[in-house]
């Protein structure tokens, strides 16, 4: 998986497979890719919604089911879910806060309907790696109802992972990386500083926009490679753009179902803990773990 990194900008549009992760609930896959099988350490990204729950419906149910050698990332645009793991956690997000939980050596959650039903729900998932050094950390969760903002004219930044100038997000990561939400109005424009170190990528969650010359819609992810000094977007309708970098990985990653590896065996070990109830239990969980499929 390592060595996808372009040496230097360039500009890939990738289309979004679509995986349906739940009964009723498909996804865009933007990453893993084959082109690219991560960015920076970001190795999985699913774009999902706006989707509304059918009448007298709840919305999003996911029961508990484990992960471990990464991070989850959850951003709403629209709607609220109910986070459980088996820390004894149990946070609801809505628009504007961050879910950002590391598993580590392993952890179990749930995303589900809060009471009252999620709405309509509208976000992204986001896996980020962790480093081999780092793989076995303790599991943690954090919430952040308020992450650092600015203004550039009428685009709105929200820094989600890293920095970004000045501002940095509380969110505790291992390796260098960054996520930016950028809310551009019709007509807005912004230039964006980069680290050149990394590799970028980006997806539109509404709407459309042009970066750096290149148009990018819904279900599409723009890759743009390394070296890049800044970055110039522009929208001609109101839309929401997420911005994803890190250094590229130089570490071979095994990834199956839930677990973000290093081999094969190391994946059928999880698997065999998974199954025989060694990651513990999610506390107050409205439905059963899931089954690990078949190797
Ligand atoms: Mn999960």
């Amino acid at each position: 998986m390592s060595g996808t990194a372009a040496d230097g900008p360039v500009l890939e549009l990738l289309s979004a497979r679509r995986s349906e992760i739940a009964p009723g609930l498909v996804v865009r896959r933007l990453l893993p890719r084959r082109q690219h099988r991560a960015v920076g350490p970001w190795c999985f990204v699913d774009h999902f919604g706006p989707v509304t729950p059918a009448p007298g419906r709840p919305g999003m149910d996911i029961a508990p089911h484990p992960h471990i050698g990464l991070q989850t990332v959850t951003w709403l645009l629209e709607g609220r879910i109910l986070h459980r793991d088996s820390l004894g956690t149990a946070q609801l997000i809505e628009p504007g806060q961050l879910n950002w939980m590391t598993a580590g050596r392993g952890i179990v959650h749930s995303e589900e309907a809060p009471p009252g039903g999620t709405g309509t729900v509208h976000g992204v998932q986001l896996w980020v790696a962790l480093p081999d050094s780092h793989r076995a950390v303790a599991p943690a969760f954090e919430h952040h109802a308020e992450l650092p903002r600015m203004a550039e004219g009428d685009t709105a930044l929200t820094v989600l992972a890293g920095r970004l100038g000045g501002l940095v997000s509380p969110a505790k990561g291992y390796s260098p990386l960054v996520a930016v939400d950028i809310a551009l109005p019709s007509g807005g424009r912004v230039r964006l500083p980069l680290d050149p170190t990394f590799e970028h990528a980006l997806l539109v969650l509404q709407g459309s926009a042009d970066a750096a010359g290149h148009g990018v819609g819904v279900g599409e992810l723009l890759y743009l490679g390394t070296r890049r000094q800044h970055l110039d977007l522009s929208a001609d309708e109101a839309s929401r753009v997420l911005l994803l970098g890190g250094l590229p990985l130089d570490e071979e990653l095994f990834m199956w179902w839930n677990f973000v590896a290093r081999s094969r065996a190391e994946v059928a070990e999880a698997r065999h803990r998974w199954q025989r109830g060694d990651f513990g239990t999610v506390p107050g969980a409205r439905r059963d773990p899931l089954s690990a499929p078949p190797l």
